[in-house]
């Protein structure tokens, strides 16, 4: 017999991993979770407790961690043809037949689709496709990259500069000629007595004065989320797309959705531009496009952008760029069923039928008197935090408040997201009134434990 007991798994995790975007001393004081399964929302760990994800893993698990069709789909295209990629002019049947049908949910009537691994490598790849646009059409200065602050766009070095968040200083970023414009979180940017219009208003404002400054010739492209998802849930104020795409149009520079998040149903119909109705250049798509059962990102270019670079690759260069695994096969035919999933067995409408109790459960959480705000659209949402509700004051940074609400979820066995001062709900589309029930229910008694555990502390 040994005489030590056998490791445990979140001591077998902790000496083995490094660990991306996690706080360590968390994990030393709470211990890793390690899941070894699921359950439709649900996840379960290796000691056997059970969560309710509300966040579809990171975003993406919509249709749940067991659902059969989607793992039958994978099954049977590994044994049909499990690997191939999209070079030389070669590429697989299903990665044809998974063009033409996001062609077909597209707001295009015709374009093109490349693939990546990833929406970080999807928008690192537009990026290039853009470059590489402004030189085959004589233009070389229009390299810049405008986004948003409090954007999240990915963790590749490209993406990573079109992130607007602090954090990416750490490693000397953003890259040069990457932008980032005001938040258009009317709620925390909006000045005071400064009405939702009028701050619209100076969203463009601010727009038509970064293009004079920087000339709109050395501007490849604006990358905006329809809703910032990884910024904390945060819905544009009304009126923003209608109000720069006109601006974009008038100085050449294409606007790019990267709907990693809101593409395939989460904000209630199949892309975010459709909720907030304007029509991009080019979508950035990931996630829910396999409903998180495939690694996979797309491309999918609207008609000019898709003229103008075959017109490029054909008449000047080939272009040359593409991932191993671009057009695999399994994620194709998982992203095919993933679709048919989505569109054909009712998730998107669960999302619409969902809605207004989603919305319903967070007003009434943001009732709480140290809640500033509840944000969002369809089944992603946001609550702020705050140290006092009138004048909009967050708590303290080193209170960690949003992570110790998220700490005593999971303690309740709810898996929700601490961004910033806000907890992030976007539960799988495949959740079920009692489930969203239970949702709000332990998300309520973690909210009020803690603000009674600051209230007692301070
Ligand atoms: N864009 C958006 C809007 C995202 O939310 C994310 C990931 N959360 C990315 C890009 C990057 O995707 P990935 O993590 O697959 O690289």
């Amino acid at each position: 017999m040994p005489d030590t007991a056998p490791a445990s798994w979140e001591a077998r995790a902790e000496s083995s991993s490094f660990y991306g975007f996690t706080d360590l001393p968390s994990v030393k004081a709470r211990g890793t979770v390690v899941i070894t399964h699921g359950e439709g929302p649900y996840v379960i760990d290796t000691n056997g407790r059970r969560y309710l994800d509300g966040n579809s893993g990171l975003w993406n698990m919509v249709a749940g961690f067991d659902h059969a069709g989607l793992t039958e789909a994978a099954k049977a295209q590994y044994d049909r043809f499990p690997g191939y990629h999209a070079f030389f002019g070669r590429m697989s049947d299903q990665t044809v037949m998974l063009s033409e049908k996001l062609i077909e949910v597209s707001p295009y009537e015709r374009g093109r689709v490349f693939y990546t691994n990833s929406g970080s490598e999807a928008n690192d790849t537009l990026v290039k496709m853009l470059w590489f646009l402004a030189r085959a059409e004589d233009q070389p200065r229009r390299r810049k990259i405008l986004t948003r602050k409090n954007a999240y766009h990915g963790v590749t070095a490209v993406s990573a500069s079109m992130t607007g968040k602090p954090y990416n200083e750490l490693f000397g970023l953003p890259l040069p000629d990457f932008i980032h414009l005001t938040c258009p979180h009317y709620w925390r940017e909006g000045r005071p007595g400064e009405t939702e219009a009028q701050f619209t208003a100076r969203m463009a404002a601010e727009l038509e004065e970064v293009i004079a400054r920087e000339g709109a010739e050395t501007i490849a492209g604006f990358f905006a989320e329809p809703v910032m998802g990884a910024g904390g849930a945060i819905p544009p104020s009304a009126g923003y797309f209608q109000a720069i795409q006109p601006i974009l149009k008038k100085h050449g520079i294409p606007l790019i959705s990267d709907e990693v998040i809101c593409g395939f149903g989460r904000t209630g119909h199949v892309w975010g531009c459709e909720t907030y109705d304007f029509v991009p250049d080019a979508i950035i798509s990931s996630k829910a496009l396999t409903a998180g059962y495939f690694p996979m990102g797309a491309v999918i270019l609207g008609p000019d952008l898709a003229d103008r670079l075959h017109r490029a690759s054909e008449a000047v260069e080939e272009f040359p760029h593409g991932f191993t695994a671009s057009g695999h096969p399994v994620g194709c035919a998982i992203a095919l069923k993933a679709i048919d999933v989505i569109l054909n067995e009712g998730l998107l409408e669960n999302v619409r039928r969902l809605t207004p109790l989603f919305e319903e459960g967070m007003n009434r959480l943001a009732e709480n008197p140290n809640i500033g705000e509840f944000r969002g659209k369809g089944l992603m949402g946001a609550l702020e935090a705050v140290a006092d509700k009138p004048t909009k004051t967050p708590f303290p940074s080193t209170l960690s408040v949003s992570e110790r609400i998220a700490n005593t979820c999971t303690d309740h066995g709810l898996i929700c997201r601490p961004l910033g001062q806000s907890i992030v709900l976007c539960p799988p589309f495949i959740l079920t009134e009692g489930q969203m029930d239970e949702m709000f229910t332990k998300l309520e008694a973690a909210l009020g434990e803690v603000f009674a555990g600051l209230g007692a502390e301070a």
